[in-house]
């Protein structure tokens, strides 16, 4: 029995050795490699010992100690006395990072709201900003741009200490082009080719670096940094709300494809003669296993979350018409998962939205019919979990993508104090560091915007 079930709490997996050397690579590399490494894991893991941190990282504890130092000289990170340890052995230190010196904002654009959040490395969220959008007009993208830029002057002017602004993190529902934030096509904004990236740029001045990606590879993203699939390198992430939105790792990173549609897995072909969708295809995974699907199949007329609210309660008192919509839904969301196996070989499935709902009434369900239907299943363990983040996963994504451009490369902050407007040291990145107190005509942008990745 090669597949297992398991709870939605946090996963932490043991990090990769980072002190190997591959052929070629400098020593200036590794150091590189091993400060990216150290500062992934306490963003992700929390506050770490010294001696852990040699076990886990598996370096030697000068090293360790010469890697803490490089980046508290950077003011990433900071130490503190290990709490007492009994009376005997010497207390190491614990390694923490600095919530107050740094910070990215986060946004989430929906087909009904603007969310930001001002985030510090370890997640913490520090400032919120949100604005409907309430019709048509709203979602016009000259409307969403004006809107971002309003709320991020809010969050900045409420003022964030002395933290300085790395960079922009954007989630949108629809696929996009990752060198430019070009949105190639988002349906439910009613945006094709929307030049998202360009228009922030041009709105808020900013010099930070701005990033866009697909919000269902944001989530993703979240529960493979900080969730549920935390060390898992493969995986499918799945939110069925209002369709059927995927995020697809693969070796780490997020699959994107050569235009930006990579991972639009609720518009897979699970059943040729189906329902029509509303993408112009038959008998897609979302019109087959999605909210309408199970809505119409206990007779309700559509309706939205409410509707499969009351099929779910239906089926948990025992209603039959509830229970053999759930079992049928469950069988088409199997047929699905069963194809991204077989295609994509990962470690976990994690499955949102209402799909996270089905799991917990028909596991068995899923369970057999995932065990006939994947290929040579003994030798594929797949783990089946329900996401941490929920509906936050998007904006915890788009944190995430604006914080690799530290978590990336730490050399890239210069050491010691930051001037107000002081560059970062490497070249390559381009990247000017600005104070979140900083009137925004006076915060500068890079056009530089490297490609979205999962890995730390
Ligand atoms: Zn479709």
């Amino acid at each position: 029995m090669a597949v297992s079930v398991r709870a939605g709490d946090l996963a932490v997996g043991r990090p990769r050795a980072m002190a190997r050397t591959e052929r070629g690579a400098t020593q200036k590399a590794v150091r590189w490699h091993n400060l990216a490494g150290l500062l992934g894991h306490l963003h992700r893991h929390g506050p770490t010992s010294r001696a852990q941190l040699t076990k886990l990282l598996g370096l030697n504890r000068s090293t360790i100690g010469a890697l803490v130092d490089d980046l508290i000289s950077r003011r990433l990170v900071e130490e503190a006395a290990e709490p007492e340890r009994g009376a005997r052995g010497r207390p190491s230190k614990v390694v923490g990072v600095r919530s107050d010196t740094f910070s990215v904002i986060a946004v989430e654009i929906s087909d009904d709201a603007v969310s930001l959040a001002a985030v510090t490395l370890g997640g913490l969220i520090v400032g919120r900003e949100r604005a409907a959008l309430a019709t048509d007009a709203d979602r016009r993208l000259e409307h969403v741009v004006d809107q971002v830029a309003e709320l991020t002057a809010r969050l900045l002017r409420r003022g964030q200490g002395t933290r300085v602004l790395v960079g922009m993190g954007v989630a949108v529902p629809g696929a996009v082009r990752p060198s430019d934030g070009m949105v190639r096509f988002a349906p439910s904004l009613g945006w094709r080719d929307a030049p998202l990236g360009q228009r922030l740029h041009d709105a808020l001045g900013l010099e930070t670096v701005v990033r866009v990606g697909n919000d269902a590879n944001l989530g993703a993203m979240a529960e493979h940094a900080r969730g549920v699939a935390g060390g898992a390198n493969d995986l499918v992430y799945v939110h069925a709300q209002a369709g059927v939105r995927g995020g697809i790792i693969a070796g780490g990173r997020i699959l994107e494809g050569s235009s930006g549609y990579g991972g639009e897995i609720g518009h897979m072909q699970v059943n040729p003669f189906g329902v029509a969708c509303p993408c112009g295809s038959r008998g897609c995974w979302a019109t087959e296993a999605g909210e309408s699907a199970l809505v119409r199949r206990a007779g309700l007329p559509p309706g939205g979350r409410s509707s499969v609210d009351v099929v779910l309660r239906r089926a948990r008192a025992g209603d039959p018409t509830g229970v053999a919509a759930v079992q049928a839904t469950a069988r088409w969301i199997s047929a699905g998962l069963v194809n991204l196996v077989n295609s994509l070989n990962p470690e976990m499935l994690v499955l949102g939205g209402m799909f996270g709902d089905i799991l917990e009434l028909a596991q068995p369900t899923i369970v057999e019919h995932l065990r006939r239907g994947i290929y040579d299943a003994e030798q594929q363990p797949v783990v089946v979990a329900k996401p941490r983040f929920g509906r936050e996963a998007a904006l915890i994504g788009s944190a995430e993508l604006a914080l690799q451009l530290i978590l990336g490369d730490p050399t890239a902050v210069p050491v010691g104090p930051l001037a107000r407007s002081a560059p970062l040291g490497r070249p390559r990145r381009r990247l000017r560091l600005q104070p979140l107190a900083q009137p925004l005509r006076n915060v500068a942008w890079s056009r530089a915007s490297p490609s979205p990745s999962a890995r730390g």
